[in-house]
């Protein structure tokens, strides 16, 4: 079988991780046709925006997606490229592994854990009102019936979250079959629920009720103050977390941390329309063209690609690959070194090399 999917190679070390994700797919036998598309800083000036239409209807027409980082380009009108394809397209769940790799350095060993952050509610509604700014007479009285006297709109700016039932159930529903799909044992959703009640306590009971539709999985509700203490005391106790999207966006960079960081985070944006597989972390611009950054992140990207296309088998065989030469040490970047300064680490494209080589020496063992 060949699938159809959307390469966007991204800007600044954009262009260099995913084509070593794009090697390594294709050395693992995966056939894929890649409908390459341009986004990003550096299209501005051939399109007048960073995000042309051709990559949503790309993305739309495929389905699935996978992304190198893109620059947040300044004073264009656009918060953000990324956000804006999230937003287009509703990929309302943002999935984020954290797993163990032994041979990175890291304080922890054995966690394996997933954030599922909801990607479209909450404080990144966008819904803001700036302090002193033209706020609305309803809004002005609603602070002032609250008895907040301190709330003086001329000296405050105001920014509304806001939880919806539709939101969360289809969030928690997500990460409950993800956790079926996966052979996963417990979800816990976490958020402030005995302050925000209005919200967080929303939050919960929505999933309180989702979890009763899954019986084989086990349910557990979490302040997010105590979870975030808990996941760095004791992470390996976590298995599938559900967050709404502030909490979750703190959550995976967290469990990034506890891991190794950015260099070895995957992730993905799924909706019921499309997915886009894209890493962790930015486009880091100082290290553009350097051939220097780690490209596991993005491989393990194109992991999570390749199980969501149902190609488990080379999913899991790149996995063993990558984990392979990270165990090793020799080929690794400079982030998988004691010291960043160490002349022994190599390139993005040696790593990748490494990577590949590994592949096919456990293809003629099998
Ligand atoms: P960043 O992740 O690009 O870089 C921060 C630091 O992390 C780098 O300086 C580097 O030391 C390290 N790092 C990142 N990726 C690495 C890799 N693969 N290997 C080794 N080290 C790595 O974050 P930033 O500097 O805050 O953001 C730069 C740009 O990227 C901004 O414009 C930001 O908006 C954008 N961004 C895009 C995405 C995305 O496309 N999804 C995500 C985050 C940030």
């Amino acid at each position: 079988m060949v699938y159809k999917v959307t390469l966007i190679p991204g800007d600044g070390i954009g262009p260099e991780v995913s084509q070593a994700a794009v090697r390594v797919i294709e050395a693992a036998g995966v056939k894929i046709e890649w409908d390459v598309q341009e986004a990003g800083e550096e299209v501005m000036a051939k399109y007048g925006t960073p995000l042309p239409q051709g990559v949503l209807d790309s993305i739309r027409r495929n389905k699935v997606a996978l992304k190198g980082p893109i620059t947040t380009p300044v004073g264009t009108g656009f918060r953000s490229v990324n956000v804006a394809i999230r937003k287009e397209l509703d990929l309302y769940a943002c999935v984020r592994p954290a797993k163990s790799y032994p041979g990175v350095r890291s304080r922890y060993e054995n966690i394996d854990l997933v954030v599922i952050r909801e990607n479209t509610e909450d404080l990144y509604a966008g819904v803001e009102f700036a302090k002193g700014g033209p706020y609305t007479r309803e809004l002005i009285d609603l602070i002032y019936r609250s008895g907040q006297k301190v709330l003086d709109p001329e000296h405050a700016g105001f920014s509304i979250k806001s939880i919806s039932e539709f939101g969360t159930r289809r969030i928690v529903k997500f990460a409950f079959d993800y956790a079926r799909q996966n052979g996963r044992k417990k979800v816990t959703a976490v958020t402030k629920a005995n302050i925000l009640k209005f919200t967080d306590g929303l939050f919960f009971e929505v999933a309180r009720q989702v979890a009763k539709d899954y019986p084989d999985i086990q349910y557990e509700e979490r302040l997010v103050d105590a979870t975030f203490m808990q996941l760095v005391m004791r992470p390996e106790e976590f298995d599938v977390l559900v967050l709404p999207n502030l909490y979750g966006d703190i959550c995976s960079d967290l469990c990034a941390g506890l891991v190794g960081g950015l260099g070895i985070a995957p992730g993905a944006n799924i909706g019921e329309h499309g997915a886009v597989f894209e890493a962790v972390h930015g486009s880091a611009p100082r290290y553009k063209g350097q051939n220097k950054v780690n490209p596991t992140a993005m491989i393990l990207t194109g992991v999570l690609m390749l199980r969501h296309l149902g190609e488990k088998e080379a999913a899991d065989r790149i996995e063993r690959a990558v984990a392979e030469v990270i165990r090793e040490g020799r080929y690794v970047t400079y982030d998988f070194k004691p010291r960043r300064d160490d002349p022994t680490a190599v390139g993005t494209r040696e790593m990748t090399d490494a990577i590949i080589r590994k592949l096919q020496e456990v293809k003629a063992h099998a």
